[in-house]
This record gives structure tokens, C-alpha cells and sequence, in this order.
């Protein structure tokens, strides 16, 4: 009966997703709150919290007694209901967390898994790591509502299928979310890597701000846009690849995409190390990079410094275009703090138009290497207690 009541009104702004959508904001809490934010009428609004009730989604609790008279029951989020499955896969590092609703990590582990021994390696090993954590934890596969991974290339956003991904052999076109949901019983959601970054660092460490850029500098360049507190992925999921924008300073470079001058063959953490290895430094890829700068060595302060004014160049054009209230810098060359910022603020703020500066913040991330994990678990929690995800739940039922 309730489940029918329910699938009539699905996907009305008073359904039972939207009412859940009121209790996670604490909009309103009671029954009279509710009855006067929503319009509903009092039983019409108890059908659709016994269906949430009974789901667990949400539990109900005593209101403290502000008038004197009977405590009034309070409906809250329950953050417990669910667990979700998150993973940052890297070039050659993988991070993997289980988190509640509210993005808590229930557990967490980092390992060295290079993702170029293809799909089938990687995934077999993240579905044990997954099985593992979540009997640490005392959950069952269950429990599960979604599965978020970030992988280090595109990704094609309608199937959740890598595409192309330079450095990831074996991957173009392989069906992730088909290969994980099979085994594991949920709904699985793949983005980029610097996508799920930037839903991490907006959620976590700037969920006020309504238009951020999350800009990873890593062996490569790439940026997550939030626009309208929303990742912005594009046409195909390719949005935010100013790696390979083209510079005035890197025209006899060819960059790995086959291009000539890109942004990311200068300024990336693996055109850095080869420059150095060029006279005479040794530096495996971007990690390297940043240890040398935080150990002084000029050669490598320099061209962390330059790298930072020739990101900034790049950016002081995107400020103008999309007029971001933050930009955060991430990924391991971002660990090298105010050598690679103090450059790209310069260009930036010089660059750029000053109503589009005004109130511009550019900071390091917060999250620093969980941005990405944590904002896989983001895009899962956003998917799973979307309005319409969650009455088309009980249409299901
Ligand atoms: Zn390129």
C-alpha cells in the first residue's frame, strides 16, 4: 500500500526522497515542521516516513523540550543505514575506503598497485581488498548501496568506461561498472580521478563554495569543475583537460597525447623529472620532483617555481571564462606548497580581469591524497540518496 502511494508520487518534490533530502539539510525535523515546509497532508507525510523508516534511512529521536508539554519526535538521517565503497585508482597507487552515508571512513587502505597491469589484475585485486575491509568493519556485502571508483584517464560518463586512457593498457572500453557490479550487487559509479578530487575537496573543505576548480598536478595536469555546487563533466566527460592546452613556452615539446606544446609538457610532474634528468638530476617522476624542492635544490625549486607560473598562465584565462570563487591545487606537486602557488597566484592575479579576482581564493588542498577517495564515496552517496534514486527504490521494492 505504502510502496504504491509512494511509486504515484515519485519523483514529485514531496516524495519520499525529497522528504529525505529535507531531513539530511535539518531543514525540518518534526512532523509540524515537516506538514508546514512541505505542504503535505499529515498522513500522506507519515506513509512517506514509515517508508523511509523502514528502510532505516532515517530514525527517529525525542526532541529536546523547548515550550514545556510532550517531546515532539524528530526524524534524523541515518548515516549508519548504508555502507558505500570507495577507490582512487592511480598510476601506480591505489587508495580504498568503506565510509558511512555522511563520507566517515570506516576503514581505509593504501597500497602499490600499478594500474597498467591491466583491468582484470587491478579489479580482482580491489574486489578482494573491498571483501576484506568490509568483514573488518563488520559489514556484509549487503549493507553495500554503491560502489565509487576514480580511475587515472578519461572516462566516458554515460558508461562509466575508460576511454583511451594513455597510461592505463588493456582499459579502453572495459566495462567497470558491469565487471564490479556483477560480483558485488550494487550500482557502481567510475569517473576520472581529478573529478572525484574535486567532489571530495568541495564536500569536505568547501562545501559552501558554488563554483570551484580542482586542479591536479601530478604527472600530469587535469582539473574537476564544480559549477553550481555540480561537477561539471561535459558533452562526454571530458571537461576540465587544460593539461593539454597549449603554451606559448613548450611549442618544440611533444607531449604524450601526440601533440606539440602542451600545458602538462612542461609544467607536469613527469616533464619536470625528465628535465632534471636531462642535466643530470635524478628524479624518477613528480614525487621525486617535490622531494628534491623541499630539499633545496635549486635546479628543482626553479622549475617547480616556472611550473607554476605556466599553470597559472593557463588558469588566468579559465578565471576569466568561468569566474571560480576557489581554486585548489591538488595532486603531488601541490605538496610542494607556496613554491608551485606563489608563481601561479602571481600570473593569476595578474592575468585576469580584477572583478573575476576579487574574491578569489587559490589554495593547496586540504584533503591532500584522500581528496579522491573521499570523493568517490561522495558521488556515490549523491547518486544513491538522490529523490529519484531513492523512490525509484520503493517502486522497485
Ligand atoms: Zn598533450
Amino acid at each position: 500500500m505504502t510502496v504504491r502511494m509512494l511509486s504515484e508520487a515519485s519523483g514529485s518534490f514531496t516524495g519520499a526522497g525529497a522528504l529525505l533530502t529535507i531531513l539530511r539539510d535539518g531543514q525540518a525535523r518534526t512532523r509540524a515542521e515537516l506538514v508546514q515546509l512541505t505542504g503535505l497532508a499529515r498522513s500522506t507525510l507519515a506513509q512517506r516516513l514509515d517508508a523511509l523508516l523502514s528502510r532505516q534511512w532515517i530514525v527517529p529521536t525525542e526532541e529536546a523540550i523547548s515550550s514545556g508539554g510532550r517531546p515532539a519526535v524528530a526524524f534524523t538521517f541515518n548515516s549508519s543505514a548504508r555502507v558505500v565503497l570507495a577507490a582512487d585508482l592511480g598510476a601506480t597507487h591505489a587508495r580504498v575506503a568503506v565510509t558511512n552515508l555522511a563520507t566517515e571512513v570506516l576503514a581505509e587502505r593504501a597500497a602499490e598497485v600499478p594500474i597498467d597491469r591491466g583491468p582484470e589484475v587491478t579489479l580482482t585485486w580491489l574486489l578482494r581488498t573491498f571483501e576484506e575491509m568490509l568483514a573488518e568493519t563488520g559489514h556484509s556485502v549487503e549493507e553495500v548501496c554503491g560502489i565509487g571508483v576514480g580511475l587515472p584517464g578519461p572516462v566516458e560518463h554515460s558508461s562509466g568506461r575508460p576511454i583511451n586512457p594513455p597510461i592505463m593498457p588493456g582499459w579502453d572500453g572495459f566495462p567497470v561498472p558491469e565487471w564490479l557490479g556483477e560480483r558485488l550487487g550494487a550500482p557502481v559509479l567510475v569517473d576520472n580521478d581529478v573529478n572525484i578530487m574535486a567532489l571530495g575537496e568541495h564536500w569536505a573543505a568547501r562545501p559552501g563554495a558554488d563554483h570551484l576548480i580542482f586542479v591536479k598536478v601530478g604527472t600530469g595536469i587535469g582539473c574537476g569543475i564544480i559549477s553550481d555546487r555540480r561537477l561539471h563533466r561535459g558533452a562526454q566527460g571530458a571537461a576540465g583537460d587544460v593539461g593539454h592546452i597549449r603554451v606559448a613556452s613548450a611549442l618544440d615539446i611533444i607531449c604524450r597525447c601526440g601533440n606539440v606544446g602542451c600545458l602538462e609538457a612542461v609544467a607536469g610532474g613527469a616533464a619536470m623529472a625528465a628535465r632534471l634528468r636531462a642535466v643530470g638530476v635524478e628524479a624518477a617522476g613528480s614525487r621525486d620532483v617535490v622531494g628534491l624542492v623541499r630539499a633545496g635544490n635549486t635546479q628543482a625549486v626553479q622549475l617547480i617555481r616556472q611550473a607554476g607560473r605556466e599553470i597559472g598562465d593557463v588558469l588566468a584565462s579559465i578565471v576569466n571564462f568561468f569566474n571560480p570563487s576557489v581554486i585548489v591545487i591538488g595532486g603531488d606537486v601541490a605538496e610542494a606548497g607556496e613554491q608551485v602557488l606563489a608563481g601561479l597566484r602571481e600570473v593569476i592575479y595578474s592575468r585576469s580581469l580584477p572583478l573575476a579576482t576579487q574574491h578569489l581564493t587559490i589554495t593547496a588542498s586540504e584533503l591532500g591524497d584522500r581528496a579522491g577517495v573521499i570523493g568517490a564515496a561522495v558521488m556515490v552517496i549523491e547518486h544513491v540518496l538522490s529523490p529519484d534514486s531513492v523512490d525509484q527504490s520503493f517502486v522497485q521494492a
